[in-house]
């Protein structure tokens, strides 16, 4: 018995990918054995977000880093660093401000992690209309329309980008941000790989850039990163970090803080109830080191094989097959049920596997189009035979 079956609890086979809900990515056994090894130990945080800002700030191409416990986490970090920078007063006061910042937000890039930003006191400021997306016309929001409602208290851009990254499209907004004096900070929590948007992305000159540490780059779950310009870097990790502690004995993470640029020590930040553990920071790191591109080309090739075997084992049965694989990314399963002939639907089969025995948890954001996907970036050795069975089962004529 494993701990979860020991507490009457049955893991899943998890064929939706390194989602929240399922518990993010497993992790290699490199990266638990790091975490344990750092776990025995006691350091100071502060040194060692210093260490991990010099490592990852490498790797990202950007002035500073910090860990973050996940790119929600570092949206709400970058946000709150947005509009204090090192203003101990701001600082104390978020989100309880005596005015509204407002964060300026494409239309069509508005999501759920926009209660990141609110959480500090700021204020989601729809922008324009998308065309594109809504299928109505062939304009999607104009930086014209950013102007529009930019007012004394707007502060910055939140950008997300969704399935893909467009260069051009964030380079227009951030070239147009900066003349406009706001920041831009952006929300890259799943836009890996490929392993080169690390840097492609902060290079835009963005001034803050949200990974997630517990999606592809396989680390622990409740991981991130928050990486740009060191003023902004420095103001989130004052208001991550513990801060019981003497001015007069503080010795500053090297790197990131200055002493001399603050009166006073602050109290706990916004970010205080957002720790990060030591064993979060060590994880991390071990697994950006293994996060390279060789090892993405064999997961990619990996995956491929399985995805391939699934659909020879169910072709036979009354779905369309479809392998949805853009270049450098991760490959996804897309299987379409024939309406006409299968008794159930893609939310009925969705439940089904679920409640079998064993749970599967297929991708479900496309049920509304009759499709069930199959990411295999945490399916485990075994899982895909258990995965053509139960098609099997279910969609048998
Ligand atoms: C997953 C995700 C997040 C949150 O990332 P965590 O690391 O789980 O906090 C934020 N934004 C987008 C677009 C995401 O996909």
């Amino acid at each position: 018995m494993n701990v979860y079956e020991n507490l009457g609890i049955t893991p899943v086979i998890n064929a939706s990918g390194p989602v929240t809900r399922l518990g993010g990515a497993l992790m290699k056994d490199d990266v638990f054995k790091a975490m344990k090894e750092a776990s025995g130990y006691s350091v100071s945080l502060e040194e060692l977000q210093g260490v991990a800002s010099q490592k990852i700030s490498e790797l990202t191409d950007t002035e500073a880093a910090i860990v973050t416990c996940g790119a929600s986490s570092a949206l709400t970090l970058g946000a709150a660093a947005i509009i204090a920078e090192l203003n101990l007063s701001r600082i104390s006061k978020i989100p309880a401000l005596s005015f509204t910042p407002e964060f300026l937000v494409a239309h069509h890039q508005r999501n759920s992690y926009d209660r990141a930003i609110s959480l500090t006191g700021g204020k989601i400021i729809n922008i324009g209309l998308d065309d594109i997306t809504s299928g109505a016309g062939v304009r999607g929001v104009e930086l014209w329309e950013y102007d529009l409602e930019r007012t004394e208290h707007s502060v910055a851009v939140l950008y997300t980008i969704g399935d893909k990254f467009v260069e051009s499209d964030l380079k227009f907004v951030v070239d147009w941000a900066h003349q406009a004096n706001l920041k831009v900070i952006v929300d890259a929590a799943a836009s890996l790989p490929p392993v080169e948007n690390l840097k492609l992305i902060p290079g835009t000159g963005a001034d803050l850039v949200c990974f997630s540490g517990g999606k592809a780059i396989g680390g622990p779950q409740s991981s991130g990163i928050l990486c740009g310009q060191k003023k902004l870097v420095a103001s989130a990790l004052l208001q991550l970090l513990d801060w019981d502690e003497h001015m007069e004995l503080w010795n500053p993470a090297e790197g990131i803080l200055d002493k001399n640029s603050l009166a006073g020590l602050p109290r706990h930040g916004i970010g205080r109830g957002m720790k990060v553990g030591k064993e979060e920071i060590i994880g991390l790191l071990k697994a950006l080191e293994l996060f390279t591109p060789e090892e993405v080309e064999a997961n990619i090739s990996r995956y491929l094989i399985i995805l391939n075997h699934i659909i020879e084992n169910i072709k036979r049965l009354k779905v369309h097959c479809e392998l949805n694989q853009e270049l450098g990314k991760y490959p996804v399963l897309n299987i379409q049920l024939d309406t006409e002939s299968s008794q159930q639907n893609a939310f009925q089969l969705c439940q089904r596997l679920r409640d079998g025995h064993p749970r599967i948890f297929p991708g479900h954001g496309r049920l509304n189009e009759n499709i069930i996907q199959i990411n295999p970036a945490c399916l485990k050795e075994g899982d895909e035979s258990t995965i053509i069975q139960r098609l099997n089962e279910e969609l048998k004529m």
